[in-house]
């Protein structure tokens, strides 16, 4: 008798990797686990010391290898993770206190080096602030290395075939080392959208997808499957008519692809004339290249913080005043808009506060630091005037809530302009001054505001956050963090109407503004530009060619009227798809 085959399995995660792959599962449960203890004697505690210093030396080693390798690949500034996680062994006193720990325990190294590690991640998972949170991975990441490489082989957690690979989690350096030739795509368990796993897997084009939940791995190796990594879907055992779908599918993918690139030259403008300026968001100064091939018409948001506080010391104003120099000189002739910076709520801290805030996001943060820090402030103000003499540079504040501390913003411009008159250091005096538009208090207040500035920037991902009461990065509540929300869309026509008032232009740099199936209505609701990452220009491009301004100003005057999220979203989803349903597509 003929055996059926088994039923079609759908897993449902977060994208984080575009593409389409089609392969035999291969599952891999791997995570930081305890190596074997042994004791040894007094006399075998060099030999532990050596052994340590051997792994340690051949995982610097094997680090500066794979960010030399990524370096080749990526574009962007991927490869600095591997720097980073070199440093963690670097610093002389891990050393030390595994040296210590042989000493005292006399057990072998790669216990020792183990138990030493463990005491410091469990640190590290009670803070709070999750970027530092999340860099436990990457210390995860290292100590796993370390700990393969005290043997003399190591143990290959991949298949000698092509597969796509199911895991608990991953870390950087697994992903960054994993043979391409075989690795068609993968997907985790856990995991989240901001890791760096996420982000080398897309800087490498493997199509991933994480949080899948427990359940996937239970996947069994080898059972056929297909990894979605446009909606999140992967599916196992697909059914002969869900297998024929995805082929049809990954063939118009590459087609529509090839069609965005040819798109680049064109200017962002819509088919009846209305030109929006199209500009890419970034926090490294690396991502320019990526910028600059893929055509930005200037940067519409460079985040300062990670910038000024992931090194752990903040850079002087000679450091500061050539990296915005750098960002404007290669930038030129578009404008580079410098945010000032929004340390607090879900980022790192400007300085260490001596108790966790209650509330972060309605807390110690953005332009409230930077008012409360005047020296500072002024430092990052007097780096960005300066550069303003090399090429256009704009300068914008974060978390703006009234006219008070703009007005405050403007009085220390011109303190610092004064200063560098007096010492007869050039700049653009007229250099463009915004205000980030994200709390809805400086929206009712728009008018006012728009008086103090020269163009206007929405953050819709605090708008929405402050405007539902829905915190932005909590996956509980994240079914009613809704950017199509009515009181959202309201907002954003004050904004650009109050903008229009005073002849003033209105941005989005928001992740809104990268969201195709709403692009329709932030057109129609008057947007003069829209700032998004690197790799989202292409695809935004081509739905500005592809829509009518007249259109969607008539779509936007009805969404106004609209009561639900759902119905406005529906709406504008519905002009995308008929203008563009190959992108929409890959949006689902
Ligand atoms: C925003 O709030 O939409 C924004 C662009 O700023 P950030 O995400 O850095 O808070
Ligand atoms: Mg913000």
């Amino acid at each position: 008798m003929a055996k059926t085959p088994p039923e079609e399995r759908v897993f449902h995660g977060s994208p984080v990797s575009r593409g389409i792959a089609f392969g035999p599962v291969h599952v891999s449960a791997r995570g930081f686990s305890a190596p074997d203890v042994y004791a040894i004697s007094e006399a075998g505690i060099p030999y532990e010391k050596i052994r340590l210093e051997a792994a340690f030396n051949k995982t610097r080693l094997q680090l500066t290898e794979l960010k030399d390798r990524i370096d080749e690949i990526a574009d962007g500034d991927e490869g600095l993770v591997f720097e980073a996680h070199g440093m963690v062994l670097d610093d002389p006193s891990l050393q030390r206190k595994v040296e210590q720990a042989i000493e005292s325990r006399k057990q072998n190294a790669e216990f020792c080096f183990y138990a030493v590690m463990q005491t410091f991640l469990e640190a590290m998972r009670r803070i709070v602030d999750p970027y530092l949170r999340e860099r436990t991975i990457d210390i995860e990441d290292v100590s796993q290395r370390v700990l393969r490489n005290f043997q003399a082989d190591v143990d290959a957690i991949v298949p000698d075939h092509q597969h796509l690979l199911v895991a608990y989690d991953l870390t950087p350096s697994d992903t960054a080392s994993m043979d391409r030739s075989k690795l068609l795509g993968f997907v985790t368990e856990a995991g989240s959208v901001n890791s760096h796993t996420a982000i080398l897997a897309r800087a490498l084009g493997i199509p991933a997808i994480v949080g899948l939940g427990n359940a996937v791995l239970e996947t069994r190796t080898l059972a056929p499957a297909i990894l979605d990594g446009y909606t999140g879907k992967f599916i196992v055992y697909p059914s002969g008519k869900t297998t024929d779908y995805y082929r049809s599918l990954a063939t118009r993918k590459q087609e529509a692809r090839k069609a965005l690139e040819e798109l680049r030259d064109q200017e962002s403008t819509t088919l009846d004339g209305r030109h929006i300026t199209l500009s890419a968001n970034i926090e490294f100064i690396h991502e320019l290249d990526l910028v600059h091939n893929n055509r930005a018409e200037g940067v519409g948001l460079f985040r300062t913080e990670f910038f000024l506080l992931e090194a752990g010391e903040m850079p002087t104003e000679e450091d500061q005043t050539a990296t915005y120099t750098e960002l404007a000189k290669r930038t030129s002739p578009h404008i580079s808009i410098i945010r000032t910076l929004d340390s607090g709520g879900d980022k790192l801290s400007a300085e260490p506060l001596t108790e966790p805030e209650p509330n972060p996001f309605l807390g110690w943060r953005g332009i409230r630091v930077s008012l409360d820090r005047t020296d500072f402030f002024k430092e990052q103000l007097r780096s960005i005037i300066r550069a303003s003499a090399h090429g256009k540079v704009g300068m914008m504040f974060p978390f703006i809530s009234g006219v008070s501390e703009i007005r405050a913003c403007q009085a220390l411009v011109q303190e610092c302009m004064s200063e560098l008159e007096e010492a007869g250091t050039p700049f653009d005096r007229d250099l463009q001054i915004g205000a980030m538009i994200e709390i809805p208090s400086a929206v009712l207040v728009a008018d006012e505001i728009a008086k103090e500035v020269d163009f206007f920037s929405i953050g819709t991902n605090d708008l929405i956050q402050y405007t539902l009461a829905v915190d932005r990065i909590n996956n509980r509540v994240a079914k009613l963090y809704r950017s199509s929300h009515p009181s959202v869309i309201r907002l954003i026509k004050m904004t650009t109407d109050a903008a229009e008032r005073a002849g003033i232009w209105t941005g989005v740099c928001g992740e809104l503004a990268a969201d195709l199936s709403m692009t329709p209505l932030l057109v129609g609701l008057g947007i003069d530009e829209l700032s998004v990452g690197p790799r989202e220009l292409a695809p935004v491009r081509k739905a500005l060619l592809s829509l009518e301004f007249e259109k969607c100003r008539k779509l936007a005057e009805k969404a106004l009227t609209l009561p639900t999220s759902a119905e406005i979203y529906d709406l504008s989803r519905e002009e995308a798809n008929a203008a563009y349903p190959d992108l929409i597509e890959d949006a689902e």
